[in-house]
């Protein structure tokens, strides 16, 4: 039986990964300092005899007993007000975390992926963004340091499939939703469907014309379970090529929710990329993968867990957006 170390094991994705893995037969030692994570979203498998959880910060040096086939390193903030809220974890778990994680590999022979992401693109000059596209990043940026922190993840772990021959694989994620993404994490999805719930305005920032490509989990999940099996280690996109501005975005979820509450605009925060879709040509012919879930179906999926949350749980957010922050 195959064993496999997760990362960010109680996060959005993470906890995905953790009911992936588990699905398909592997022992799962999940792994996760809580800062961002939440029990919740793993506590179905702790009475597993498959599963175990480490409460542990993994930009610290990193013990696991034992064998593990796998190490996939999902710990990071990944919502643009995590990093203003959070900037020097976020700097510290891309950087000191990926060190330790690649030690760790290295000791137990384990093949090693990272969750990179479509912001190593910063706000692209290029459309769609294919992996061989080297990106616009402000380092000095409200989200440069989750930006670096990836874009020197990929190049450490890379350094270590050259130098030490260790087995890596990189995945670009692009964005994603799903049941399990936290409400006040600031992002789109949770932050119009948090609103349309409380009975609150949708906040559209600038004029609403800035795109985004929105993969369902599900996706997202098989993608990377294809990479991890496949043999490439170079950076692979993916995600859903399927754009929409912002705007028609806050349309679609006030038609799924039955709203009636309005759409307000905010100012735009500082370098909030214009454009993004990926470009999976890539993962369609090494992998086979294409995403299968139209984003009408996920929204709906999504939506029912939302409304399934506690009042307590909807109302417990920070009535605080982005933008607050940059300020
Ligand atoms: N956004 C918005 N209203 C909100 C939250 C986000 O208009 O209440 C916009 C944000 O400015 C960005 C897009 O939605 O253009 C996606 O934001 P998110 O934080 O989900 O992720 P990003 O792709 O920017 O990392």
């Amino acid at each position: 039986m195959k064993r496999v170390l997760i990362t960010g094991a109680a996060g959005f994705l993470g906890s995905h990964l953790c009911d992936r893995f588990i699905a398909e037969g592997y022992r799962v030692v999940g792994m996760d300092n809580l800062i961002t994570g939440d029990l919740k979203n793993i506590e179905h498998l702790f009475p597993l005899e498959r599963f175990e959880f480490y409460h542990h910060d993994v930009s610290r040096f990193i013990h696991v007993p034992g064998e593990l086939d796998y190490i996939l390193h999902f710990a990071s903030p990944a919502s643009p007000i995590d990093y203003l809220k959070i900037p020097i974890q976020t700097l510290k778990v891309g950087s000191l975390g990926i060190h330790n994680c690649l030690g760790l590999a290295r000791v137990k022979k384990s093949r090693l992926m990272i969750a990179s992401t479509s912001e190593v693109y910063g706000d692209p000059t290029v459309h769609p963004q294919s992996e061989t596209y080297w990106g616009n990043v402000n380092p000095v940026g409200p989200r440069g340091v989750y930006d670096e922190a990836k874009r020197f993840q990929e190049a450490m772990t890379m350094a270590y499939h050259t130098y030490h021959g260790l087995e890596t694989r990189i995945v670009r994620i692009f964005n994603t939703y799903g049941p399990r993404m936290r409400l006040n994490d600031g992002r789109v999805l949770p932050a119009f469907i948090g609103q349309a719930l409380r009975g609150e305005d949708l906040t559209v920032f600038g004029d609403g014309s800035q795109t985004r490509s929105f993969c369902y989990v599900d996706d997202l999940v098989e993608g990377i379970y294809r990479l991890l099996l496949s043999d490439y280690s170079g950076p692979v996109n993916i995600g859903n090529p399927d754009e929409i501005t912002i705007l028609q975005f806050a349309e679609e979820i006030i038609r799924l929710t039955g709203t009636t509450q309005k759409i307000v605009f905010k100012p735009l925060p500082t370098d909030d990329p214009k454009q993004r879709q990926p470009d999976i040509a890539l993962a369609r012919r090494l992998l086979g993968w294409e995403p299968a879930v139209h984003r009408s179906e996920g929204l709906k999926i999504t939506y029912d867990y939302f409304r399934s949350l506690t009042p307590d749980e909807l109302n417990k957010i920070e009535h605080k957006n982005f933008v607050d922050y940059v300020r």
